[in-house]
């Protein structure tokens, strides 16, 4: 780095004497930005441009010669790029020496990609193809200076290792790994050729337009080294100036590949190269930084380099490599995986969205696709804990290397599972069933009701989903009135959806008048069972109203019926307040069914009631289940209690949940469209409406929000009986600037789509 303390030094005014000395040349000199060299842009009265070069004094005529051959050459093989010719000077040299070597090109114009932010597809693409014909093209070309030991020379990575103990240890733990993973590369499996080797954002033109690469600039990293790291160079750059990294890495790939084809271990290196290349650059920083101590712009300048290498290293492990090589593969892959599905997988499974997501990788609160985009996943509560969460994947490795049997052995985790669940549940619901699945779940809950009563019937809420079993579907009317649906069996009794925005009965009295209509039907049928979620997650993400559990449960037991609690979707400290939805109704089941978070993916599922009903099952008829409770289910719904313990999750459902729904409340404010917001913890519902009066439901528009906002990189999904709720029901594990993010995205697209109905917008 000795050549940055030997830049020289010249001003505008020698500059311009030096261009009427040498080259004959009478123009105004303006100095460009350069680390080592100092580059003069002359513009003489005829307005034609030039650039003065003036080298490093560490520099050698052999390297500068090799700049200007490769320039002719380049020249005449890749015509499609715009490249500065070698101006000779009036002694007919391309190289004078004046104390400093210097040389005098054309100026090419064009923006440079640092102004063209943030990149379009095509100009990413162009870049890819671009940089493909330049490696083409220089791979019969040669030079004796060349070969050299050169810093930036990503082959001689080991250069920057010394450097290392100048970054803070947290910044060093980042970098190192990223030199050691060149250690552990085939460099000789590698072609090799001279690179251009500095495709950097201001070394790169575009066209006005910015959707093409024009040409390049600057040829002084031109070293002989392994071809790939000219793309790995130009890679670190794309990532450094794109919102989303890796996809735009994807479109510079691909379209590399497509020019000139990488081999297999070329692919394999890309992706370490890439990341290699920022640590070599921030070591290098910090070692300019200590020789320049107050130089301020070189810390802000490695910045982004800091935090792009923090995002890399917070992506899931394998998942940006994985991309890299999906470049190289041709494309249409989504349409061979759809149409695959198409002719195997039942055709009643809908995809989400217009145009289906191809997801491969999963992280805490973000899911992670097949060309590189991340998105915020505000949609899986099944993934509580967060996506992939460490301590789940060893619980269960270190259980399936270990034993994982049905439940008729003495087995310690099958008891301390069902301790520690019956312990978040208030008495007298302390006797467990496992089981695989909510839809088990809710299929022995009926079971069981059905044994302890001696009777049949079952009363449910309108739009209400339970599960995918014959007779699941027979007490969800979200099915049985739906498409394909036949209707309501005769054992079947249907309360109203305890709706207070659009429902029969609003205000303050709601929740009691609900109820009545369900102590009616428990009068008049001989009901086994009321079952409810405790927040209605198919019908609208419906947060009951005050007073409907307690006098409804109150008027079924009355009855002789018993209450169950679908907790399928609400459990597990989702409302934040309590650990079970129906707390915060003050009411207290007979049955509770649990599900969907309870293994954070894993197929599992509970049914946990009293003593006294589950003595009435134990009627002789005996109740297995192959796979319900085995121990490596325990082990994982073990480690997901730990965790939403240890992580304080149900508190940070409280806290996120509540700043979520106020900045909905705010965005309300200002937004017509959106016509209420309701939520506990971590479970929100946004529903839509065309007119504040009529509560006309506004269908399309939020299917619409959904796939703009998946667009924008935010998974959102939709529900409700008209189509017109959108649903949040994230990782626990989200955080208030993921709430901050999707209410500015949501305002964003609203103003920009639906401006009329927006407080500040024109009609
Ligand atoms: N109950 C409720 C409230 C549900 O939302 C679901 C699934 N969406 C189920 C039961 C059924 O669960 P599973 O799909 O795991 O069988």
């Amino acid at each position: 780095m000795a050549l940055v303390r030997t830049a020289p030094r010249l001003t505008g005014a020698d500059a311009s004497a030096l261009a009427r000395e040498l080259y004959g040349l009478a123009a105004e000199a303006t100095e460009l930005p350069s680390e080592r060299d100092q580059n003069f842009r002359l513009c003489d009265a005829s307005g034609a441009q030039f650039v003065l070069k003036i080298a490093n004094s560490q520099e050698s005529a052999d390297v500068l010669d090799l700049q200007n051959q490769a320039l002719s050459f380049l020249a005449n093989s890749v015509a499609s790029l715009e490249w500065p010719r070698v101006v000779a000077s009036r002694h007919g040299r391309t190289i004078e020496d004046a104390g400093h070597l210097l040389r005098l090109l054309t100026w090419i114009d064009g923006v440079c990609l640092a102004d063209v932010q943030p990149y379009r597809a095509e100009l990413l693409s162009s870049l890819g193809a671009a940089l493909a014909r330049v490696d083409s093209a220089l791979e019969s070309f040669s030079h004796p200076a060349a070969k050299r030991a050169f810093y930036w020379d990503l082959r001689r990575y080991a250069l920057a290792r010394p450097h290392l103990e100048l970054l803070q240890p947290e910044r060093r733990a980042l970098v190192e790994p990223l030199l050691d993973a060149c250690d552990r590369l085939n460099w000789d499996d590698l072609r090799d050729s001279v690179i251009y080797g500095d495709a950097n954002d201001y070394n790169v033109l575009a066209d006005p337009s910015g959707s093409r690469v024009a040409g390049f600039l600057d040829f002084g990293d031109m070293v002989h080294s392994a071809t790939i790291c000219d793309l790995a160079i130009a890679l670190a750059y794309t990532m450094l100036g794109a919102p989303e990294p890796i996809a735009a890495a994807y479109q510079v790939i691909a379209a590399y590949h497509r020019q000139r084809p990488l081999t297999a271990a070329e692919q394999d290196a890309l992706y370490a190269l890439a990341r290699a290349r920022l640590a070599v650059s921030v070591c290098y920083s910090a070692w300019q930084m200590r020789e320049a101590p107050g130089n301020e712009y070189l810390k802000i300048s490695s910045a982004p380099a800091w935090s792009l290498l923090q995002r890399l290293a917070d992506m899931p492990e394998g998942w940006a490599d994985e991309v890299f090589h999906r470049a190289c593969e041709d494309g249409g892959q989504d349409d061979r995986l759809l149409a695959a599905r198409r002719r195997s997988i039942g055709p009643s499974l809908s995809l989400s969205y217009d145009r289906p997501l191809h997801i491969t990788h999963g992280w805490k609160q973000h899911l992670y696709d097949a060309r590189g985009r991340e998105y915020l996943d505000c949609v899986n509560n099944v993934t509580h804990v967060g996506h992939c969460h460490p301590r789940v994947i060893e619980a269960a490795r270190r259980q399936m290397a270990r034993l994982n049997t049905n439940t008729r052995y003495l087995n310690e985790q099958l008891t301390e599972y069902a301790a520690r669940l019956t312990a978040t549940l208030p008495p007298p619901l302390n006797v467990v069933f496992m089981v695989c699945s909510g839809s088990e779940a809710n299929e022995l809950a009926l079971r069981l009701a059905r044994t302890h009563t001696g009777r049949d019937d079952v009363i449910c809420v309108d739009a209400a989903y339970h599960g995918n079993t014959t007779t699941l579907v027979d007490i969800s009317p979200y099915k049985f009135n739906g498409p394909g649906g036949r209707g309501k069996p005769p054992w079947v009794h249907m309360a109203p959806l305890p709706d207070s925005y659009r429902g029969l009965c609003r205000g303050a009295d709601a929740g009691a008048r609900y109820a009545g209509h369900v102590a009616d039907l428990a009068r008049s049928h001989d009901a086994a069972a009321f079952i409810c979620e405790s927040a209605v997650g198919c019908g609208g993400q419906t947060i009951l109203p005050e007073g409907f559990l307690r006098n409804a449960f109150a008027s079924v037991r009355a009855s002789g019926g018993v209450c169950i609690s679908d907790e399928v979707q609400t459990g597990f400290g989702r409302a934040g307040s309590h650990f079970w939805m129906f707390e915060t109704q003050g009411a207290v089941p007979d049955i509770v069914t649990m599900g969907k978070p309870i293994g954070n993916g894993h197929p599992m599922g509970a049914v946990v009631t009293t003593p006294e009903i589950a003595a009435s099952f134990a009627n002789g008829m005996e109740y297995f289940n192959t796979f319900g409770g085995n121990p490596v289910s325990c082990a994982i719904g073990l480690a997901v209690l730990d965790i939403i313990r240890d992580e304080q999750l149900q508190e940070n459902a409280r806290e996120t949940g509540a700043f979520f729904v106020a900045g909905l409340r705010e965005l309300a404010a200002r937004h017509r469209l959106i016509g209420d917001v309701r939520g506990l913890g971590l479970f929100i519902g946004i529903e839509l409406v065309r007119d504040r009066e009529t509560l006309e439901p506004a269908p399309e528009e939020t299917a619409e929000i959904v796939n703009r906002m998946k667009d924008r990189g935010i998974l959102l999904s939709v529900d409700g009986p008209y189509h017109n709720v959108i649903k949040i029901k994230p990782p626990m594990v989200f955080a208030k600037s993921d709430a901050s993010r999707v209410i500015q995205a949501l305002d964003d697209v609203m103003k920009a789509e639906w401006p009329q109905m927006h407080a500040d917008g024109r009609r």
